[in-house]
């Protein structure tokens, strides 16, 4: 390569590491560094606030025009100390960017009916305009997931769980709600400028709430996408053919930087416990951050953008039910 001065040199083995390693860092970076005011949620991370700050301006400009406060109404079944932890997350961002947040809390011994009839109760509410609940439910309830879910009206259903909505991200209808994870995994490699169209896209994870829609999203921005599972054949090789690899397994480091193509993108969506307080991802970061061209971190890559897409569905929400 040139040099500064215009002389041709060759990279030793440690510049391109070095390089990698700083080219690597910079997706997260690219979140990162633009943290004005951080906010930590329990996995330890900060929300992009350039993200929330659009969700202000959004919400703000609804208010001007229409004189509408987006809502949204969270119920939390049982006493899940995690489940808590989040909802204060989502509730105490709602009040950061404006948005009227309402925490409802049911008992452990709730049934199917009388969450449905929650629901329902919020269905026909014309403040409230995103509806979540948060998962996962207690085990009496939880084989009744499929049925609560779709219980919520689609217009509502900031998550993007119910059929309707993932109906609509697989024919390409852009009024549908997108699951917030994969939305946020999207805008992020979007903000970071990284070329998506005619990239092959692995993602490693079918689960319908990040693997299968992560799919969709890239497919629909034209990456040849390979969606890997249990059952893959030759992962390895697979995940070494990626330009653009997705990481949503849950087992900590299962994707070693020998899986990785030299400059690759990598995203990160594993949360994984190892200790009380040690959050890891799937990837083996310290080593795939050698390899990567950019490699977001867990704690502080993806999931700082989680909350901030459900914000960004409960303002679509509104917006699309005052078009209705
Ligand atoms: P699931 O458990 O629902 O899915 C895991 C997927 O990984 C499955 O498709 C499974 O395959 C696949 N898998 C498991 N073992 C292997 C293997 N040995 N080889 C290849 N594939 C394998 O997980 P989720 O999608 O819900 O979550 C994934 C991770 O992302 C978790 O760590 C979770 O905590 C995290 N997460 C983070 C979020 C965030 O905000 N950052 C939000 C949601 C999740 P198969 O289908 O064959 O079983």
């Amino acid at each position: 390569y040139t040099d500064a001065q215009g002389r041709q040199r060759t990279i030793t083995a440690n510049e391109a590491r070095d390089k990698n390693k700083a080219a690597g860092q910079a997706l997260g970076q690219s979140v990162v560094n633009k943290m004005a005011k951080p906010t930590l949620d329990d996995a330890g991370s900060t929300l992009d606030p350039s993200q929330l700050e659009e969700a202000k301006k959004q919400v703000l400009a609804l208010k001007e025009q229409y004189n509408i406060t987006p809502g949204l109404a969270v119920i939390i079944v049982g006493e899940n100390p995690a489940s808590k932890v989040y909802v204060n997350n989502k509730h105490r961002t709602c009040e950061e960017v404006g948005i009227y947040s309402e925490v409802i809390s049911m008992p452990a011994d709730t049934t199917k009916e009388q969450l449905i009839a929650k629901i329902d109760e919020l269905n026909y509410r014309q403040e409230i305009h995103g509806i979540l609940v948060q998962l996962p439910l207690p085990e009496a309830i939880a084989k009744e997931e499929a049925d609560i879910l779709n219980a919520i009206f689609p217009l509502k259903d900031v998550d993007g769980f119910h059929p309707v909505n993932v109906g609509k991200l697989m024919i390409g209808q852009d009024d549908g709600m997108i699951p917030c994870t994969p939305y946020g995994c999207l805008k992020m490699l979007q903000s970071a400028k990284i070329n998506i169209d005619g990239a092959h896209a692995v993602i490693v994870g079918r689960s319908n709430i990040v693997g299968k829609p992560m799919g969709q999203l890239l497919l629909a921005q034209n990456a040849t996408v390979t969606i890997c599972h249990s059952h893959t054949h030759n992962l390895k090789e697979i995940c070494r053919s990626a330009d653009i690899l997705v990481a949503a397994v849950g087992r900590p480091h299962f994707i070693t930087a020998d899986m990785i193509k030299p400059g690759a993108t990598v995203i990160d969506v594993g949360i994984n416990r190892i200790a009380p307080k040690k959050l890891v991802g799937d990837v083996d970061f310290d080593n795939a951050v050698e390899v990567a061209g950019a490699i977001t971190p867990v704690p502080g890559g993806v999931g700082l953008l989680t909350i901030a897409m459900l914000m960004q569905n409960t303002i679509n929400a509104a917006k699309l039910q005052l078009a209705k």
